[in-house]
């Protein structure tokens, strides 16, 4: 075959998964002596080190044996602004609201002190592996603007947007719709497709937001192209009896989102606890994606989160950590809290090292609309890598030595691993974390 004479080959093992584990048992596809050859920021070929070495002679090689290669992880449920109230334990969704989240919201309004969260929100991130996220950002224009900024010079690949609401919440977190619109309007003009930058309209919830304001969400969407949409649904059941007083006319929650168009391929709703079957239909028959949050779901109380439902009505699945709701940043913990709750829920999935990478990557991908550019390390897909390595003498170091099998590895990565073992994180091929002091 023709072969580039440059480029920089990664040996390592690696794990990925190009094709949905949850409808093909062989979807996880793993190399033990494995080899990505990266070239111009892309993925130029993924398999065995002496069959990648032997296509490309003239690439350099970077011998990461002792660590796992795994496609950079994606969350697609977390608010930028809540980074300084995690750990507000005790509280169900509304009132942890109004008595945690809306007053750190209203802080945003001070750029210095948003601009400063921003830039902690996003090594967070990296640090756990994240290399892509869709963000709720702040009620406040200039606030959002920092954080799209923030991540331009890091490197991460976010997409977010400014966050609408005009009633019900506190009275300096809310707009006019006029304002959103036009405020909206700016943000995305000056962000959406810039780099690796993407916007998503962001309505905080129905129970937020008029139906003037959604109207006006719903005139960005349709003048815009490939913007993307992000809500929450059916979280609890408090704000579902809410929904229905608000919207009489509305069948079901969904049918409020539905109205102003907004399911669709890239439009993904967080939580969907408590979905009616016809929810769940209308939802995988539109392409949108549901970001389950395990964390969240248990941390505030909010129900146990019907995953074989979802997958069985083909609705396409994904992982968010929430953060202020939930318990911290990490995808692969979010992971295995999903496969804690669902050992517990009601008809819940068992599930395989494999789906919990699915949900982790290639899910979040598909969730987003990017399942051609990341997710995995499909040749030409960019190199979104993330680089593990357990810690000398840790109880991860010590299973991975004996571990007979990669998807027994993958287990362990689940359950052992989080920010402690993330040794490297790049973005297109160009490194956005690398561990300090890392002696392995
Ligand atoms: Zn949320």
């Amino acid at each position: 075959m023709s072969s580039p004479k440059r480029g920089e080959i990664l040996r390592a093992p690696l794990l990925h998964t190009p094709r949905n584990p949850f409808f093909d048992a062989r979807a996880l596809e793993a190399y033990w002596d494995g080899a990505l050859l990266i070239s111009d920021g892309k993925i130029e070929a993924c398999g065995e080190y002496s069959t990648v070495r032997a296509n490309y002679p003239a690439a350099s090689v970077t011998d990461l044996r002792g660590g796992f290669l795994l496609p950079g992880l994606i969350d697609t449920h977390i608010h930028f602004p809540q980074l300084r109230i995690l750990g507000g334990l005790g509280k169900e969704l509304l009132s942890w609201l109004e008595e945690l989240a809306l007053p750190e919201e209203a802080r945003m309004a001070e750029l210095s002190y948003a601009c400063e969260t921003a830039r902690r929100f996003l090594h967070a991130l990296a640090s756990h592996g994240t290399t892509a996220a869709l963000v709720f950002g702040a009620h406040f224009a200039p606030a959002t603007a920092a954080l799209f900024e923030a991540a331009e010079r890091l490197g991460l690949r976010i997409v977010s947007g400014m966050v609408l609401s005009d009633r019900l919440l506190r009275p300096e977190l809310h707009q006019t719709p006029d304002n959103a619109y036009r405020e909206s309007a700016a943000l995305i003009g000056r962000f959406h497709g810039r780099g690796r930058l993407l916007y998503a309209v962001t309505p905080r919830f129905a129970l937020s937001t008029s139906e003037t304001m959604l109207e006006a969400c719903e005139a960005l969407m349709r003048e815009h192209k490939g913007l993307r949409f992000q809500t929450h649904l059916n979280e609890s059941r408090a704000e579902i009896a809410e929904i229905a007083r608000l919207f009489p006319w509305a069948a079901d929650y969904l049918a409020v989102y539905e109205r102003f168009h907004f399911t669709g391929p890239g439009a993904v709703f967080a939580h969907n606890v408590h979905p009616s079957e016809s929810e769940l239909d209308r939802l995988a028959a539109s392409g949108a994606a549901v970001s389950h949050c395990p964390s969240s779901n248990a941390a505030l109380g909010s129900g146990f989160f019907p995953l074989r439902r979802h997958v069985e009505a083909g609705v396409k699945c994904s992982l968010g950590t929430d953060v202020g709701g939930g318990t911290g940043f990490g995808i692969l913990k979010e992971g295995l809290q999903a496969y804690l709750l669902q050992r517990l829920a009601p008809k819940g999935l068992a599930l395989s090292p494999a789906q919990l990478l699915y949900l982790a990557t290639r899910g979040g991908a598909e969730a987003l609309d990017l399942a051609n550019e990341v997710g995995d390390f499909t040749p030409g897909k960019a190199a979104d890598i993330l680089y593990l390595r357990p810690p000398k003498d840790s109880p991860l170091a010590a299973v991975v030595e004996r571990a007979d099998s990669l998807e027994r590895v993958l287990a362990a990565l689940f359950t052992l691993g989080d920010s402690i073992c993330v040794s490297e994180v790049r973005v297109e091929g160009t490194p956005v974390y690398c561990a300090e002091g890392d002696d392995n």
